[in-house]
């Protein structure tokens, strides 16, 4: 069983760097441009004291990055995690950038992370580290400037968290300040799901261009959060067999397929989706290689590389995690003629409907979920469209085509605004 995931050789940084290299010297973009989208406009390091149940005060590192904001306020999610780093949270906000200008969205790009083990930490310590991680990053978000949002290891309770800070410092509520809240407190309809109804938007897409249907399709999904979870149930739902998921502690396999419901309850009442009953146990990286159509990566960064990209089996490779692909792999994959949708294009159903409860938020007038869902459709259909027409021009594959459209659109921006003074 392959259990290994994260590998030290894999900087998510040089990676995002070495993409924006490719995408850049395709658009033939100056020098003096590539100088200003290479880097994050600002990085925060922070180093907090947070009073644990046990008495003792343990002090906690955490940062938010904004990468890039001519096209508009940063944003981001924010992630906790004991293995989170700098270089992490800035090649995931460089992403970011580039995901919402791919899909039109008037947002620059941002991220944040917390180095700490939220699996053992109670309720009363993760409300304390959250609304002190809110406190000290409070100097450089704000509704029109960088707006959070969940990620690996959050949720709308912390977002309720970072809200409710953030507005005992203004003294008056600020929803929009934060994006997938719960709904009581403006979240939004649609935003739960959004990610994954995303994903599922451009698989259908994606299969359409390859004659390929979705009934009856074999889907395996890597991690069993919001992304994957969803993602599962979305898949079944419009027919698809989901013959495997994992979580952290490993994999199970089913080739009749499972039920994402009830693999989901199992998770909740065990801690994991390991130990459902028939199902066959695979190791976490296992997921990626068993026969399937469809293989949803929707963990973590770096988990498709040189070492195992010649054994995926799928047709289609549906980037709903950031990151899961190296450059190496990706070439592979492409020789291959393995369609991988890039996570900025894939997983951007998110941050639209983010923008979405943030546009809800400062107008105070609510939508329902019809509405969200529709106008998310078009604009997921209308960006894989742009994105394959690119893709096709240039004969090159979709991450690519991807990125030389999200930097055209973000270099204009940078262009047309000027260099200040
Ligand atoms: P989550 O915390 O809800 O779920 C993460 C899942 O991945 C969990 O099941 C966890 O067990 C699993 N996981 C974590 N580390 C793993 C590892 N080393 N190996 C295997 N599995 C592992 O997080 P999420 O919000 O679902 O995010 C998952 C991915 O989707 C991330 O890459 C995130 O950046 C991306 N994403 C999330 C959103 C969103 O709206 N939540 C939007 C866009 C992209």
């Amino acid at each position: 069983m392959h259990n290994e995931v994260k590998s030290a050789a894999i900087n998510p940084y040089h990676m995002a760097v070495q993409q924006f290299e490719a995408a850049a010297e395709k658009l033939k973009l100056p020098e003096d441009m590539r100088e200003m989208l290479r880097q994050p406009k600002r990085e925060l390091s922070v180093n907090f004291p947070v009073r644990l149940d046990s008495g003792r005060i343990k002090t906690f590192t955490g940062y938010r990055v904004q990468h890039n904001v001519n096209r508009g306020p940063a944003k981001g999610g924010i992630r906790y995690g004991p293995d989170v780093t700098l270089d992490e949270v800035k090649a995931l906000a460089m992403w970011m950038t580039w995901k919402c200008a791919v899909v039109g969205i008037p947002y620059g790009g941002a991220k944040g992370g917390v180095i700490c083990d939220p699996k053992h930490m109670s309720p009363g310590e993760l409300e304390r580290l959250t609304r002190r991680y809110a406190t000290e990053i409070s100097i450089v978000i704000g509704p029109h400037s960088d707006i959070p949002a969940p990620d690996v290891n959050t949720n709308a309770q912390v977002m309720a968290w970072i809200m409710d800070t953030y507005s005992m410092h203004e003294g008056y509520s600020i929803p929009a300040v934060v994006t997938g809240k719960p709904l009581s407190i403006g979240g939004s309809e649609g935003r739960h799901d959004a990610t994954a109804t995303g994903v599922l938007f451009v698989t259908r897409q994606a299969a359409r261009r390859l004659d390929m249907s979705l009934r009856g399709a074999r889907v395996s999904v890597q991690g069993y959060g919001n992304a994957g979870s969803v993602a599962a149930r979305l898949f079944h739902n419009e027919g698809c067999k989901v013959v495997a998921v994992s979580d952290t502690r490993g994999g199970i396999y089913n080739e009749t397929g499972l039920d994402p419901a009830a693999v989901l309850h199992h998770k909740q009442e065990r801690g994991s989706v390991i130990g459902f009953p028939r199902a066959q146990q695979v190791g976490v990286q296992d997921v990626l290689e068993v026969p399937c159509d469809i293989l949803v990566p929707a963990a973590i960064e770096g988990v498709l590389t040189a070492g195992n990209a010649d054994r995926v089996l799928a047709r289609i490779v549906a980037e709903a995690a950031n990151g899961p692909t190296t450059p190496e792999a990706d070439k592979m994959l492409f020789d291959k003629g393995i369609v991988v949708v890039p996570d900025i294009l894939a997983n951007a159903g998110g941050v639209t409907v983010s923008y979405f409860e943030w546009v809800q938020d400062l107008q105070s007038f609510f939508w329902g979920v019809e509405e969200i869902t529709q106008k998310l459709e078009v604009i997921m259909n209308r960006s894989f469209a742009a994105v394959a027409e690119k893709a096709d021009q240039y004969h090159c594959d979709m991450r690519l085509a991807a990125n030389m459209l999200a930097i055209s659109r973000v270099a204009e921006a940078t262009q047309i605004r000027g260099v200040y003074p």
